[in-house]
Formats: C-alpha cells, structure tokens, sequence
C-alpha cells in the first residue's frame, strides 16, 4: 500500500510550465482533430484560441506535463461548450405539443417515432403521431408503419394538403382522445427555402408547440450549421436533435451548431431502430470529437495523474494531523467516481477498512454526507469541538440521529488514528490488519 503511494510520489516530478511553444504544439493537434471531426473551422480556430488564452492564465500547480494538462483543459471546455448539463424537454402542456423541423432525410420522422416510443415507455405518458407531411403519400405510410411498430395512434389527414389545418385537428384529435403529448411530424426540403420555411412557421404561429425541436443529420458535417442558423432564425427552436451518430461520423456538428444558434442538444439518433435514441451527454460527445488518434487517452491519463496530485496533498495533510471531514467528503466523492475499493485503498491509509464493508453506491454514503454538509467549517477541520449540543444540531440538520453522528466521528477518529500510525512508520503492521 504505501509502496504504492510511494511510487505515485517518486513518478512525480515537476515537468515544467505551460509556455507559449507547448501550447502552440498542443493545440495545433487538437485544431486537427476538431477539423477532422467536422467543426466549422472559424469555430475551431475561436475554441483554440480561448483555450490558449486559458491554458496560459493558468498556474501550473500539479506535476503534469504541460501538454496532458492543456488537454485536460480542451475536454472541459468543449463540454462546456456543448451545455453542461443534460436538457430535457418541455412536457408542460396540456397536451404538451412537440414540433419537428428539418430538412428532408435528416430523420424527422423516425425521431418522431423514437421519442413518441421513450415517453410512451414513460407510463405516464400517451402520446399521438401527427402526419404534415403533405407532399408525398409514402411520408404519411412511413409515419403510420412507426406507429404501429410501437404501438402509437398516429393521426392524418390524406385529402388535406394544409398542414396547418392538418396539426390543428390532431391536436383537437389528441384532447378528445386523452393523449397528454402530440408530436407532429413536418415536410423537410432538401435544402432551405422560403416556402418550407413559411410552411414550418405557419405551422410553428398556428399550434405554439412547448418544444420546437431541430432535428439534423450529424452526418452533414459543416452545412449543419447554415441550416440551422436558418431554422433557429425562424423558429427560434428549443433543442436540437443529432441523427446517425452510429455512422462513423466524429459528430463535430454538435460543437458548430451549438457555437452557432446557443441551443442545447437534447437528444441523439443512433441508429434506425425505434430503441436508437439516447440522451445527449456532453462529456461523452466530447470524448468521441476528441476521439481520433491520442487524444482521448492523453485526457485520461491527464485525470489519473490530477487524482494522484490529490492523493499527494491529501498525504501531506495526515503527516501534519490536518485531515477533516471536508478532506474525507472528497474521498467519497473520489470512491463514488471510480466506484472501486482497491483504488481508494491506495489513496487514502485507514480508510479502505472502514469502508470495507459499505457496497460502493451513492444510497450508502447518503447518510455521511448529509451529515457532514450539517457540519459548520470549523466543525469540519476540527471535529473534536463537536459536543452533545452540537451532534444534537448535526443529526437533525441531517436527517439523521445523534446514534449516526457518533457513529461517523466514532469511525472519523479511528481512521485518524489509523493514519497517524501508518505515518509514525507502522505502516506494516496496518497493512497486516488492513488485510485481515
Ligand atoms: P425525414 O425526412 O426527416 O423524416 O427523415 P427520415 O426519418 O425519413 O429518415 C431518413 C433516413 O435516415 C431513413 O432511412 C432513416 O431510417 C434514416 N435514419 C434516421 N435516423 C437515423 C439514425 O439515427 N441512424 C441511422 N443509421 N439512420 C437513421
Ligand atoms: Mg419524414
């Protein structure tokens, strides 16, 4: 065990800064690969320079080489970039109406079906297929296979040829008949133009659906972004939707249109099945633009090497006798992330026995962290002032009892215990018991 720290502490070794020629170097790998998976080059010139700007604003206060850092800093900004957290959609009306814009073959229809099929499977949810598409016969057969494929009513109209008229009366259709969500599905052109966007705003005025959804193919690379400006000009639409992401495409679309019209990306397309839709994970779409050549990999060693920096402070901490609560809430959190055992046993001395026996999932740590976010600051770094009064304000704040509240300082201060002695050299002994 502390063989293990101690490599950990030998391995690292200062490598330097971040200057201007490893940040040129760096980023001039990460502009490839944001060219190659399909951002907009405007765009991807804006995001690197920003990272620049960043990356050499930033103290360089752990041991990583400057290049793993920068990367590091790239992944975190390009989640940013594409929305923090994950967006669902508006189902407030009564019926919440939902509209589909795109382009012709960017997968409108199929989307409708997917989502129609993930709220459906919400329970709650009864939901009715609008066809608007009024210009070709199979668009309207293709809606109804959908629908019965999953078990939706699908509303349409073949004499009709105004789709206005048409999202009206399945809208009056879907109040009559108890459907709580109506998703009407619209004619796409291959390109933008006046008469399909008049169409899709009449409707659009006609209906003011809660979610006005752009749905587009990320196989479109680049051109996604024009056509989305030009939707979001006149629809101004709440989400987007990216299709065929299981194709090989890298999905650098989502990057450009979010640059482009500000608007989260709600859900993805991968496949043609109604079961292909999942929803949009910054991080994860992140990972895949980053995803050729190293990069991805330069990124997680850059966050083992961060979590070993951790582990280092947290070291010096129990030689100086300054480790508290807020120190062991991080190294909850840290076991939360890896959801592993062995791992937290190499970070932290003392700790590995006291968990041993909590299986490792968010429920059981519940009741320590709520106890101590009740703990004051002064509380945390210094445990010891906590008196009955005090316990008697932490378990209520809590949730919890006073019983939990000893309970956790009673295991607190035997894990300090632990790490004092691991310190003043009986580390064998420990790992001995440890192992027991
Ligand atoms: P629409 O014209 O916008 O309604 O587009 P469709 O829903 O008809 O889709 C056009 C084509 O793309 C169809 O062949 C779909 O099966 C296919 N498609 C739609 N979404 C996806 C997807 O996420 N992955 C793949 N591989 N194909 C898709
Ligand atoms: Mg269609």
């Amino acid at each position: 065990l502390s063989d293990k720290l101690d490599k950990a502490l030998h391995v690292l070794k200062g490598h330097g800064s971040i200057t201007e020629v490893n940040v040129a170097e760096t980023l001039k790998e990460v502009r490839r690969a944001l060219l190659d998976a399909d951002v907009n080059f405007k765009i991807a010139k804006d995001f690197t320079n920003r990272v620049k700007e960043k990356a050499l604003g930033q103290d360089v206060l752990t041991t990583l080489q400057p290049g793993q850092l920068m990367v590091k800093i790239v992944k975190d900004e390009l989640t940013e970039l594409m929305g923090g957290d994950v967006e669902g959609i508006n189902l407030s009306g009564t019926p919440s109406i939902i509209l589909m814009s795109g382009l012709q073959g960017s997968g409108k229809t199929t989307f409708s079906g997917k989502l129609a099929n993930y709220l459906k499977n919400k329970k709650t949810k009864k939901p009715l297929l609008v066809a608007c598409d009024v210009y070709r016969p199979a668009a309207i057969d293709q809606l109804h296979v959908v629908g019965d494929q999953i078990g939706v009513e699908v509303f349409s109209d073949r004499g009709n040829t105004d789709p206005v008229a048409i999202s009206q009366a399945g809208i009056a259709h879907a109040k009559a008949n108890g459907h709580n969500v109506v998703i009407i599905d619209t004619a796409g052109r291959l390109a933008v133009d006046e008469a399909m966007m008049t169409e899709i705003s009449n409707i659009h005025k006609a209906i003011s659906p809660q979610e006005t959804l752009f749905v587009v193919d990320s196989m479109t690379g680049q051109d996604a972004v024009n056509t989305a400006k030009s939707f979001n000009d006149v629809l101004n639409f709440d989400g987007v939707i990216l299709t065929k992401l299981d194709g090989d495409t890298r999905g650098g679309a989502a990057i450009s249109i979010k640059s482009v019209v500000n608007k989260p990306i709600k859900f993805i397309g991968t496949g043609e099945k109604m079961e292909a839709i999942d929803v949009f994970y910054p991080s994860r779409m992140a990972d895949r633009i980053l995803g050729m050549g190293d990069v991805v990999s330069l990124v997680e060693r850059a966050q083992e090497q961060f979590d070993e920096v951790e582990a280092r402070k947290l070291q010096k901490k129990i030689a100086k006798n300054q480790f508290g609560f807020d120190d062991f809430l991080k190294q909850i959190q840290q076991i939360k992330k890896m959801g592993n055992m062995k791992d937290l046993m190499g970070m932290i001395p003392g700790a590995g026995k006291m968990l041993k026996d909590v299986d490792i999932d968010d429920d059981a740590f519940k009741g320590i962290e709520a106890i101590i976010h009740s703990m004051t600051p002064s509380e945390r770094t210094n445990p010891a002032i906590i008196n009955a009064s005090r316990k008697i304000r932490i378990g209520k704040g809590s949730g919890t009892s006073v019983q939990q509240v000893n309970q956790l300082l009673k295991q607190f201060n035997q894990m300090s215990k632990m790490m004092k002695m691991m310190q003043g050299g009986g580390g064998k002994k420990m790992m001995q018991m440890m192992q027991n």
